[in-house]
């Protein structure tokens, strides 16, 4: 615990909650598959940054968790990796047929943000897939001026992971163009812009359509009062990862 506390220092990553899993400053400890380790190193990913080698592994536990951090930190793939390595792990399991799925939401504020971190899943999945012993993961992009129509040959599938802002994801919900039957992660990227926009009720409503446990992932660069009263209603026994600017 102390070795723990000794490189939390060394990265200034201040935690807060009970049990922190351990901070892994490599992915390889990690168990992060093969594929995605060398599509990583392929794009100078190297080493897993503050937010990623504290955060992951708290994700990965099935822990709730607030992670701040500013931009550029590498929030991103600390929130998709842990889902992706989760539905990876159903999927090879026990292949989803159509109408199954998704394992998990990722909820963005805007289109622009949720177009990015969809392109990120994507290419990440198909470096995953690109390796024959790996499953395809079918993701979904859930915003507006974008119908699932035109996602058909995705939805006819199973599907892992849907990516989407809030006001779509609800009418996609209400609609039952798919269901949260079997969806147990919930993240919200940027959640302080997500607060100010106004989605605080929409994101409720959202976690109202869950019927399993849930994990929930709450990650946004400032830690506004809002966010903390939205993040002790809606977080069960959290992890609190907070990263500062070194120096
Ligand atoms: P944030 O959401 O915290 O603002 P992003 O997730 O958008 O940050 O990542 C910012 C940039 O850093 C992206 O270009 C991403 O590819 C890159 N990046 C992410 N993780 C690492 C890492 N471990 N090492 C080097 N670059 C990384
Ligand atoms: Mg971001």
């Amino acid at each position: 615990e102390e070795q723990h506390q000794k490189i939390r220092e060394k990265y200034h990553i201040l935690v807060d909650g009970e049990n922190i899993p351990p901070p892994i400053e490599h992915f390889v400890d990690m168990k992060v598959p093969g594929p995605i380790l060398e599509y990583l190193k392929a794009n100078r990913i190297v080493l897993p940054t503050p937010i990623q080698l504290q955060g992951i592994p708290a994700a990965f536990s099935g822990r709730d968790l607030i992670g701040i951090a500013f931009t550029g930190s590498g929030k991103t793939l600390a929130f998709c990796l842990p889902l992706i390595m989760m539905a990876l792990e159903e999927e090879m399991k026990l292949p989803f047929i159509r109408g199954e799925g998704p394992v998990g939401i990722i909820l963005c504020p805007s289109r622009e943000l949720a177009n990015q971190t969809y392109e990120n899943v994507v290419t990440w999945c198909s470096a995953l897939a690109k390796d024959g012993k790996y499953s395809q993961l079918n993701t979904v992009l859930c915003i507006g001026g974008i119908s699932m129509s035109e996602q058909s040959h995705v939805m006819s599938k199973g599907l892992h992971i849907v990516v989407a802002t809030p006001g779509r994801l609800i009418d996609m919900l209400e609609k039952k163009r798919f269901t949260f039957n079997n969806c147990k992660y919930l993240c919200m990227d940027e959640a302080d812009r997500m607060i100010d926009l106004g989605f605080e009720d929409d994101v409720r409503n959202i976690m109202s359509f869950f019927k399993r446990q849930r994990q929930t992932l709450l990650f946004s660069a400032t830690m506004p009062r809002k966010i903390q009263d939205f993040a002790q209603e809606s977080l069960i026994k959290p992890v609190l990862v907070n990263v500062g600017r070194a120096g």
